[in-house]
């Protein structure tokens, strides 16, 4: 088996719930937003935010400010407040120098996953990103696993890992694009999805995990 790693970003490599709540507060501050605004935001961008997300605010709250620079200014937000999670750096560090191939697979819109991987300092130690507005696909479907795959230019079929937080997502997902699994335990597990093959608490686990393995 070939030495790919695929890692998921938010959750799992970035600490994206500390960086919304900073985000949303400082877009709030600059244009006066109240409370309701502020909560509907806390609300419907909890999981993910897209730039519609943005029309759908301004149309609510019948605003005056353009969709597109609310979305532009909470991208530069989110960019600018998003950290890894400790040990990440290093680690990816360590295993780009132990001959590993790095992708990243995550759901979300394109600009500001790219935003976040660029701000954190992960887009230079990765080989492949696959977001999945790049093909309007999402995790779990295959079609971004094997997107990562290419973009690291090597091939699905010669198998490796997936490591990322979210059961279905990640793991289902992974399990499905004949991948080894490591899942960030946290959320309940839904009885439906296969075992992961390993499961740590958090993203340094994971990567110790991947540096002691033996390839096959
Ligand atoms: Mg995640």
């Amino acid at each position: 088996m070939q030495r790919l790693a695929l890692f998921d970003l938010d959750g799992t490599l970035v600490d994206r719930s500390a960086a919304f709540g900073d985000a949303v507060t400082g877009l709030c501050a600059q244009h006066r937003y109240g409370a309701d605004i502020r909560n509907w935001l806390l609300t419907e961008l909890a999981d993910r935010a897209y730039a519609d997300d943005f029309a759908r605010l301004c149309s609510t709250f019948t605003l005056s400010e353009s969709a597109g620079h609310l979305w532009q200014d909470y991208v530069d937000r989110m960019a600018a407040s998003v950290t890894c999670h400790p040990g990440v750096i290093e680690g990816l560090t360590c295993l780009r120098a132990g001959g590993w191939t790095i992708g990243i697979v995550t759901n979300g819109a394109s600009d500001i996953q790219r935003a976040k991987l660029a701000a954190t300092g992960i887009t230079k130690l990765t080989d492949g990103i696959a977001v999945s507005g790049d093909l309007d696909v999402r995790k779990p479907d295959g079609r971004l696993f094997r997107l990562a795959a290419t973009r690291c230019r090597v091939r699905l079929a010669d198998g490796g890992w997936m490591i990322g937080d979210n059961p279905s997502a990640d793991i289902g997902g992974g399990h499905q694009a004949g991948l080894r699994t490591i899942w960030l335990r946290g959320r309940p597990w839904p009885p439906e999805i296969p075992a992961p093959h390993q499961t740590v608490d958090d993203i340094t686990d994971a990567i110790d995990f991947l540096l002691t393995t033996r390839p096959e």
